[in-house]
C-alpha cells in the first residue's frame, strides 16, 4: 500500500489507536480514525498489496492464462476448500488462502473461504450491499432466538448513509419496507426476460418484489469518488482480480488511501496478530502482540483504543487466544459465550429453468448484480413452520456456444458458433440462519500454525429450520418461475456447506446484558470499554441480505463513539 510511505519504518510502538485487520471493516476504521485525527496503525498479517500495482491479472485477456483462467486439476485436488469458492480461479487464486497454508479443524464440514493480504476480502467480494430492515434488527426479540439486538434500524440509518456516499453504491429507491433505500449512484438495468419475470412474480403475489441488486459500483463516480482517485465502473466483471479503474470499493481503491493521505496511517503488513495485551492495574488493554509473518520476531504495540477487525472467526480465534489472568477463558469472556452463536446464510437452494419468446433479443455488455427479491416469508409476523426466511437472487442470460456440447467442423459448425442459445434462467437463495449456542468454535488444545497460535475448531452445522427454509424455496422458487412460463425448472439443493457462503457472522455478539452477550450496543467489550470488536463477530443474528454494508456502518458508527469517548477521557 502506498509505495511503503505507510510502512513503519521507524519502529513506532505507540499509537492512538490499533485496528488488527485490513479488509472491509479494518478499512473503515482506519479511514474514520484517522479523519478524526488519531495516529492509527492497521495490523494486518498478510502480504502488502498496492492498488493497480498489485493485481498481476487484471489486465490480461484469457488467452493469456496458461490455462485460460482455469485451474489445474493438481491446484483444485491440493485446496478442496478454496476451490469450493466460485470465484478462485486461474486469474485470482493469489488472492486466495491455499488450503495447506492456513490449516482449521472441521468438527462438522465448514468452508472457511479467506483472504489475508492487505484489503483482506475487500479485493474478492461480489460487492452486493443489501441494508438490513427493521425487521432484521427486531427479529431475534420477536422470534425469541439469540438476544434481542441492542441497536435499531434507525440508530444505523445515517451510518450507513455515511459510508454509502463514500463507498458509492448503485441502486434504485424502490421504497420498500424490507429493503430500505439508500444514498444510490444509477442503477443498473435489468435484461428483458428479467423485467418479465418481475411483472409476472409481482402481479401474481402482491406481498413479493423484485428490484435490481444493490452493489458498491460507481456507475456515476461523484467528486468523493474521484477524490479517493477512483473511476467509473468499466463492466468489466472481472473484479475478483483486483480493479485498476477503482469501479468496485475496496479497502484497497478507497478507504486505506483515503486515510494514508490524511498522514494519521500506518499500515504494517506481515504483522500476525497473536493477542491483545490486558493491564489487569488499569482495568484495560494497553496493546497487541505480533509475530513477524516472515521473521517471526514477536513485538508488542499499544495504543489506547483497539479495533479487532480480523473478520469473524479470526476475530473469535485472536479472543479466544488472548488469555490473561483477568480472562483465563479468553478476551471478556465472563460468560463463556465467546466463539458461540456462530452463524450463516444458508446457500443450499438453486433452481434452474430457461424461458421462451424473447429470441428475438442478445444480452449485451456485462452487469456486476442481479435481479432480487426481498425476503418474503414471516416478514410481519411467524406464518410458517420456520423461522425467518430468505432473499432470492435470479438472472437470465442467453446460452452460448459450449465447447463441451457441441462437436463439428468447418464453415457450417462456424455459423453455428455466432448463434447464441436459448435463455437461461437462474435462482438462487440466501437464507437466514438461527444462531445457536452449539454452532461454535474454539481453539484446539494441541495443533498450532506456523507461529505458534491454536488453530480454530469450527463445529457449525445446518439444523431442522435450515432444511425446511431450503425446502419452502425450492418450492416457491418453481411456482414462481411457472407462473412466469418458464420451462424446463429443475430446483435443487447444491449441497454446499455451511460457510461457503463467505457471510460468518457471530461469536463475540452485540447485547444489552453482559451476562448473554460480550458487546455493548457501541460494540465496546462490556468489560473492557477500551476495546471493540465490529466485523461479523459483533453480530447478532444474519438477516437475509448480504452483511458487509452493515458492517461498514456499525464500524463507522463505532469509531464515533470511540472517539467522542476518548474526548471526554471515559476510555
Ligand atoms: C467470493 C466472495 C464474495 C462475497 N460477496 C459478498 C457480497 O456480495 N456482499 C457482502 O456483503 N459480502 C460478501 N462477501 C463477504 C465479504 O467479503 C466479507 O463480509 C467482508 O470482507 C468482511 O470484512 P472484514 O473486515 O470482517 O474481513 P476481511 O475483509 O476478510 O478482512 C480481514 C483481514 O484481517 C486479516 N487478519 C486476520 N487475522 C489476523 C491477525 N491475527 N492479525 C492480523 N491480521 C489478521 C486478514 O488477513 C484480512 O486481511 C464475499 C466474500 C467472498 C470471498
Amino acid at each position: 500500500m502506498g509505495d511503503n510511505k505507510n510502512k513503519n519504518s521507524s519502529k513506532e510502538l505507540h499509537f492512538d489507536a490499533i485496528v488488527i485487520g485490513s479488509g472491509i471493516s479494518g478499512g473503515w476504521a482506519a479511514k474514520e480514525l484517522c479523519d478524526h485525527g488519531l495516529k492509527t496503525l492497521v495490523l494486518e498479517r498478510g502480504r502488502d498489496v498496492t492498488h493497480i500495482k498489485d493485481y498481476p491479472t487484471t489486465n490480461l485477456n484469457p488467452w493469456d492464462f496458461k490455462h485460460r483462467t482455469q485451474l489445474t486439476a493438481a491446484v483444485r485436488k491440493e485446496n478442496p476448500i478454496a476451490d469450493s469458492c466460485y470465484a478462485f480461479d486461474e486469474a485470482t487464486q493469489h488472492f486466495f488462502v491455499k488450503d495447506k497454508e492456513h490449516p482449521y479443524v472441521q468438527d462438522k464440514p465448514f468452508d472457511w473461504i479467506r483472504g489475508y493480504q492487505v484489503g483482506g476480502k475487500s479485493l474478492i467480494w461480489a460487492r452486493q450491499t443489501q441494508r438490513w430492515s427493521k425487521f432484521d434488527f427486531e427479529g431475534p426479540a420477536r422470534d425469541k432466538f439469540a438476544v434481542d439486538w441492542p441497536i435499531r434500524y434507525e440508530d444505523l440509518a445515517p451510518w450507513y448513509s455515511h459510508v454509502e456516499k463514500f463507498a458509492g453504491i448503485s441502486g434504485n429507491k424502490d421504497g420498500l419496507e424490507t429493503l430500505p433505500d439508500g444514498e444510490f449512484l444509477q442503477a443498473w438495468e435489468m435484461n428483458c426476460p428479467e423485467k418479465f419475470i418481475r411483472d409476472k412474480i409481482t402481479a401474481q403475489y402482491p406481498d413479493r418484489f423484485v428490484v435490481q441488486g444493490r452493489c458498491a459500483h460507481l456507475t456515476q463516480p461523484q467528486p468523493v469518488h474521484l477524490s479517493q482517485g477512483r473511476g467509473q465502473c468499466q463492466a468489466r466483471n472481472i473484479c475478483y482480480r483486483g480493479c485498476p479503474f477503482g469501479g468496485y470499493f475496496s479497502s484497497n481503491a478507497s478507504t486505506l488511501p483515503w486515510a494514508l493521505k490524511t498522514g494519521n496511517l500506518t499500515i504494517q503488513p506481515d504483522a500476525v496478530v497473536h493477542s491483545l495485551v490486558y493491564d489487569e492495574m488499569k482495568n484495560k488493554a494497553t496493546g497487541v502482540r505480533v509475530i513477524d509473518r516472515l521473521s517471526k520476531e514477536m513485538t508488542v504495540y499499544s495504543a489506547k483504543i483497539i479495533f479487532v477487525n480480523a473478520a469473524c472467526l479470526n476475530t473469535n480465534l485472536l479472543l479466544l487466544n488472548s488469555v490473561s489472568k483477568r480472562f483465563p477463558n479468553g478476551f471478556g469472556n465472563d460468560n463463556g459465550l465467546l466463539g458461540k452463536y456462530i452463524a450463516f446464510h444458508n446457500y443450499r437452494g438453486n433452481i434452474n429453468a430457461t424461458i421462451e419468446g424473447f429470441e428475438d433479443k442478445i444480452d449485451f455488455g456485462r452487469r456486476p448484480t442481479a435481479a432480487m427479491m426481498p425476503n418474503f416469508r414471516n416478514v410481519y409476523k411467524q406464518e410458517t413452520d420456520f423461522l425467518r426466511g430468505y432473499m432470492v437472487h435470479y438472472s437470465a442470460s442467453r446460452g452460448r456456444w459450449n465447447g463441451k456440447e457441441m462437436d463439428g467442423i468447418g464453415a457450417g459448425f462456424k455459423t453455428q458458433l455466432t448463434e447464441p442459445g436459448e435463455w437461461n434462467i437462474s435462482m438462487m437463495m440466501q437464507g437466514e440462519t438461527i444462531p445457536k449456542e452449539n454452532n461454535q468454535v474454539w481453539l484446539h488444545r494441541e495443533q498450532k500454525d506456523d507461529w505458534g497460535i491454536p488453530l480454530l475448531v469450527t463445529s457449525v452445522g445446518y439444523d431442522e429450520n435450515d432444511e425446511k427454509v431450503l425446502q419452502d424455496f425450492l418450492q416457491q422458487g418453481k411456482e414462481m418461475l411457472e407462473t412466469a412460463g418458464c420451462k424446463n425448472i429443475v430446483p435443487f439443493d447444491n449441497g454446499r456447506k455451511p460457510g461457503n457462503d463467505i457471510h460468518e457472522m457471530g461469536g463475540v455478539r452485540m447485547g444489552k446484558d453482559p451476562r448473554t452477550s460480550l458487546l455493548n450496543k457501541w460494540n465496546q467489550f462490556h468489560n473492557c470499554k477500551n476495546v471493540f470488536v465490529t466485523d461479523g463477530a459483533c453480530m447478532v443474528s444474519t438477516s437475509t441480505q448480504n452483511p458487509s454494508l452493515t458492517f461498514m456502518a456499525i464500524t463507522a458508527r463505532a469509531v464515533d463513539h470511540a472517539v467522542s469517548e476518548l474526548k471526554k477521557m471515559n476510555i
